[in-house]
């Protein structure tokens, strides 16, 4: 009989200790650290050759489709903030390990100027770009609307959707034919929790950014889908994105899902690569939900 790992137990389902780090924090600094497949991801040489911009490649979920990606053998430009170079570093590291290039692009989002710096950085230095996994996010939980602070509001919804609208348009020059782009939305983008009044609204926003970009660029035989992920333990749950009451529970209580824990951003990886990959020829326009099972229609 085969050997199948029960998906229920097969990573921690231990309760999470409390910790707070200001945000974006730095994984590195996390009990337990995240796990994005450092030891466990295998290649097959589905992306030989490609060239991928990952936006919030230093950690979380952006960190395995990084490290993925290299072992899938595309050369890979990551971009982060610059106080996640320590993260960045270790990535760097990883993505040589596999014989690919690693390009560090530190900048924030936020910022119109950067993501065309950006984009040209990536361009001019992997001498190419066919993979834009657009990853990078701001989630900051606020209970109450009447302590949404209308800065917060802008940020979360610049960093989070208008860098999509900056980034796509600095690349499009460069994409070739067989491109592909790969947004990150959530199961917030279709049930979303009160105290993310922003952060969900800018998920919806992603949704609907990447279909009707689908429809835009089939044309030019470039697809686009996204990623929506139910509760994965990264940095971003525990510099603001949870309050911290809900954070030993996180992904088996608060929120809870049918399989019973958190996510790990390993689990996300694979989808990444089959979304960027020639494998998904026929898919574009599409919202593939990693939710542990919550319900995402
Ligand atoms: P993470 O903290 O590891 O990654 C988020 C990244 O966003 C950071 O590493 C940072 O580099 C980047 N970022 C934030 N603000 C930025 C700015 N101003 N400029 C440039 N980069 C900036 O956390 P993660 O959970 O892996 O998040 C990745 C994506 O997954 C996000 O879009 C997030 O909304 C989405 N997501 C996460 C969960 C979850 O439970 N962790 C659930 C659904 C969706
Ligand atoms: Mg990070």
């Amino acid at each position: 009989m085969a050997n199948i790992p029960n998906p229920r137990t097969q990573y921690t389902t231990e309760d999470f200790p409390k910790q707070y780090q200001e945000a974006p924090g730095v994984q590195n600094q996390m009990t337990p650290v995240p796990d994005c497949g450092e030891k466990t991801y295998k290649g097959s040489g589905k992306l030989e050759g490609r060239k991928a911009l990952v936006t919030g490649g230093d950690s979380g979920i952006g960190r395995a489709a990084a490290i993925a990606y290299a072992r899938e053998g595309a050369d890979v430009a990551i971009n982060y903030l610059p106080a996640e170079q320590s993260d960045a570093d270790e990535v760097k590291q990883l993505i040589e390990a596999e014989g690919r290039k690693a390009v560090l692009i530190p900048g924030d989002l936020s910022n119109e100027a950067f993501n065309k710096e950006m984009v040209e950085k990536a361009n001019t230095e992997l001498g190419g770009l066919d993979i834009l996994a657009l990853v990078a996010g701001k989630q900051q939980a606020v209970k109450d609307i009447a302590d949404l602070p209308t800065e917060q509001l802008e940020k979360t919804f610049q960093v989070n959707v208008y860098s999509m609208y900056w980034t796509v348009k600095a690349a499009l020059p460069h994409l070739p034919e067989g491109a592909s782009i790969v947004t990150t939305s959530s199961v917030e983008g279709f049930d979303p929790s009160p105290m993310l009044l922003d952060y969900a609204a800018t998920k919806f926003a992603i949704i609907g950014f990447t279909k009707s970009l689908s429809k835009q660029l089939a044309d030019k035989g470039i697809r686009v889908n996204s990623v929506a992920p139910g509760p994965i333990w990264t940095a971003l749950q525990i510099s603001g994105g949870q309050p911290q009451e809900n954070i030993p529970e996180f992904g088996k209580g608060t929120p809870e899902t049918p399989i019973g824990r958190a996510g790990q951003p390993a689990e996300l990886a694979s989808v990444y690569v089959f979304l960027a990959s020639i494998e998904s020829s026929y898919v574009t326009g599409q919202i593939y939900s990693i939710t542990g099972g919550m319900t995402t229609a």
